[in-house]
This record gives structure tokens, C-alpha cells and sequence, in this order.
């Protein structure tokens, strides 16, 4: 089973359509043939900007942060999967951690949004993940199989492997402290058994399935190392080009 890695950067509510311009500047100098996948999830005020400069880059794919599931209407301050497709975007983050928390996003939320995607060709990159006192509590899978169970309501197993997950330990997000690759590794294989049951063992053979939490070119070998890991969701790295490119680099199977 091979799947090519994917190192995709969530910039979050960072840089503005000039440091955009000056990251890709820098970044599109980098041998970014890799053999990886790269996304970049700019904020949306970028990412028009964003899409401009990587013209002629391949393998370097845009993504937003968020979107709404509904194709357009009365939804004040929302973005649609329409819109969205019409830059292009090929990569949408769905259910980020920060999302959950600070914009009351539930499982219901996600699963419209995954199904919207997909309607629309936009790939999901869903995010799952526990808190410190659920890891504590020794409920890490449970939990996160759950998400992943209430994100794929109702998706049709052929649209499976289109599908991209990020399993995101909260307490690793922004704070410096990794999963261990071990333990990563455990989780994002229990993911992959759990996609398995939803449909086969070769679909779920395909579908990539990323770790992310503080990655950095420091890290990332040992995760990358694992069978199950195919790549990163990269928050605070992916903002600098030279860290970002290293973590790419560095992410070859
Ligand atoms: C993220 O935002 O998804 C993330 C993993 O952030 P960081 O790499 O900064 O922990």
C-alpha cells in the first residue's frame, strides 16, 4: 500500500496578503519535488493571493481553513464550498480542534461539512482529536473513533478515500509538547481499523491519515518513521518557509 505523504500548513488567523506574497516568494524558491503533497490553508482574505502565486507549482495545493455546508445563502460572515472551488481550493480543514472550541463546532457540524466536500470535489482534512483530561482518563480511542464515526454518517464508502484525517491531540496544539511517535502511531492505526470497518481493508489502505501537534523539522522524522503516518497538519512551522520546507523535505517515506 503506498500513499504519498501530505504536509499541509494551517496558517490559521495569520499573515496578510503581503506576507503571503513575501512567504511564497521565499517558499516557491525551495526544490519542492519532493514526492510530497503540500497544502497551505491561508486565511481567506489570502488566499486568492495565494492561488496566484502558486500558478505552475503542482504539487503545491490550496486549502481553507473553514467553510460552511450549505452552497450559498443568509449566512452572515460564512464561506461556501462553492466559492471555495471557484478559486481553486482543493483542501478544506474541517473540525479543527479551535474550531470545536471556540465556535461551538459539533460532530453534526462536521459531518454536514465533510459531506459538502465531497459533493463539491473539495477534500476534507478532518480533525479528531482529545483533551489532556480525556487522554488522562484513559479515553483517547473511544473518543476519537467516535468523532470519526459521527464524521462519516451517512458518506458513501466510495468516497472514503478521498477523505483526509488529522488526528490532533488537543494538549499538542500550539503548546510545544508532541504525542509520543508512538502513541500516535497507536491512535492513528486504531483510525485506519475503524475506516476499515466502514468499508474495506484496501480503502482503507489508501486514506491518509495525518498526525498533528507542535510538529516542527525537529519532530517530524520519527512520526513520518511509523507505518500508519502519511504527513502533517502544521500549525505555527508551516508560517515560516524555511521550517516548512524542512518539515516537507524531511517527510519523504
Ligand atoms: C494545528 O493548528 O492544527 C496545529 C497542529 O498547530 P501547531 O502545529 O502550532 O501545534
Amino acid at each position: 500500500m503506498s500513499r504519498k505523504p501530505l504536509i499541509a500548513g494551517n496558517w490559521k488567523m495569520n499573515n496578510s496578503i503581503s506576507k503571503t506574497r513575501d512567504f511564497f516568494d521565499e517558499f516557491l524558491k525551495k526544490p519542492l519535488d519532493q514526492g510530497v503533497d503540500i497544502v497551505i490553508c491561508p486565511p481567506f482574505t489570502a488566499i486568492l493571493a495565494a492561488a496566484e502565486e502558486i500558478k505552475g507549482h503542482d504539487n503545491v495545493h490550496l486549502g481553507a481553513q473553514n467553510m460552511h455546508w450549505e452552497d450559498k445563502g443568509a449566512y452572515t460572515g460564512e464561506i461556501s464550498p462553492v466559492m471555495l472551488r471557484e478559486i481553486p481550493c482543493d483542501y478544506v480543514i474541517i473540525g479543527h480542534s479551535e474550531r470545536r472550541q471556540y465556535f461551538a463546532e459539533t460532530d453534526e457540524m462536521v459531518n454536514k461539512k465533510v459531506k459538502a466536500a465531497l459533493k463539491h470535489n473539495l477534500i476534507p482534512i478532518v480533525c479528531v482529536g482529545e483533551t489532556l483530561e480525556q487522554r488522562e482518563q484513559g479515553i483517547t480511542m473511544s473518543w476519537v473513533i467516535s468523532q470519526v464515526e459521527k464524521a462519516l454518517e451517512g458518506v458513501d464508502e466510495k468516497q472514503l478515500k478521498s477523505i483526509v484525517f488529522a488526528y490532533e491531540p488537543i494538549w499538542a496544539i500550539g503548546t510545544g509538547k508532541t504525542a509520543s511517535d508512538d502513541d500516535a502511531q497507536q491512535v492513528i492505526s486504531g483510525i485506519r481499523n475503524k475506516i476499515g470497518e466502514f468499508s474495506n481493508a484496501e480503502i482503507a489502505g489508501n486514506v491518509r491519515i495525518l498526525y498533528g501537534g507542535s510538529v516542527k523539522p525537529g519532530n517530524i522524522e520519527g512520526l513520518i518513521k511509523k507505518p500508519d503516518i502519511d504527513g502533517a497538519l502544521v500549525g505555527g512551522a508551516s508560517l515560516d518557509a524555511e521550517s516548512f520546507f524542512s518539515i516537507i523535505s524531511l517527510s519523504r517515506k
